[in-house]
């Protein structure tokens, strides 16, 4: 079996402005160690205004930690109001960048085949697609849970190589978990995550579901981190609340110590 190295993610949203954003960055730089960033990879995803500021903090201090976006549009230029490029985050050191958050596909109407398009452009600027799946409550209530699962997975890496597929990132995050406060169990969520890597075994190859990396996401907490991780398909979190503050961060990329 491969070795997966840990991937822990924080997620800010639409939160911190860009003076803010740098203060959060260099609390989280004092509150993790060496061996924290050695033993898990860490990225942030500021708001596109912080990208710059974060970009030059972490970089003058040679802090060890990815620089990720939330967002971003599949083309590369254009008459696109509002939109970014991969190629503009690209410039910035990103090198993670999410693909079909469920607040992207619920409030603003991304389909798979968007998402699909995301991680191609993603991809071709030479960056690494975090892309998330999730089921709503009533589709798990339904029993439906699994199917829109292998959906999501299917129509979003269409297209896509084995090789990419193996180095990319895969986000379950049930959506009634999200920003809520209720964590899955680390049963229900180790279930799905491997439901997303056999899903990956029967696209491509058992060798590129053995790399991918699975993050679960959904109110995970410094409380919850380490029995979600010790979990097998599990390789990491996408961490949205607990990610704004670096005392509760920080303790959750040290989930092994706890
Ligand atoms: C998220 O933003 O992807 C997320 C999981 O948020 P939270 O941790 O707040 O539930």
């Amino acid at each position: 079996m491969a070795e997966r190295k840990p991937i822990i993610s924080g997620n800010w949203k639409m939160n911190l402005n860009h003076f803010e954003a740098i203060q959060l960055v260099q609390k989280l730089s004092y509150a993790l160690t060496k061996d924290d960033v050695e033993a898990v990879d860490v990225s942030i995803h500021p708001p596109f205004t912080d990208l710059r500021s974060v970009q030059t903090v972490l970089e003058a201090d040679k802090i060890p930690i990815a620089l990720g976006a939330q967002n971003c549009h599949w083309e590369s230029s254009g008459a696109f109001t509002g939109e970014i490029a991969p190629v503009m985050l690209a410039k910035l050191n990103v090198s993670l960048v999410i693909a079909g958050h469920s607040e992207r596909r619920q409030l603003f109407g991304e389909t798979n085949q968007d998402v699909n398009r995301k991680i191609k452009a993603i991809l071709n600027a030479e960056m690494t697609p975090i892309m998330a799946c999730g089921e709503t409550l009533e589709q798990r209530e339904a029993g439906e849970m699994e199917e829109h699962i292998v959906t999501q997975i299917t129509e979003g890496l269409s297209g896509i190589k084995s090789e990419h597929v193996a180095d990319m990132v895969i986000a379950y995050e049930p959506i009634w978990a999200i920003g809520t406060g209720a964590t899955a169990t680390p049963e229900d969520a180790q279930e799905v995550c491997a439901l997303v890597r056999a899903t990956v075994g029967n696209l491509y190859t058992s060798g590129t579901a053995d790399k991918v990396r699975i993050q679960y996401g959904g109110s995970v907490k410094p409380g919850t981190a380490p029995e979600l991780m010790s979990q097998p398909d599990i390789d990491g979190a996408l961490i949205g609340g607990a990610a704004l503050s670096s005392e509760d961060f920080a303790h959750c990329i040290q989930y092994r110590l706890r």
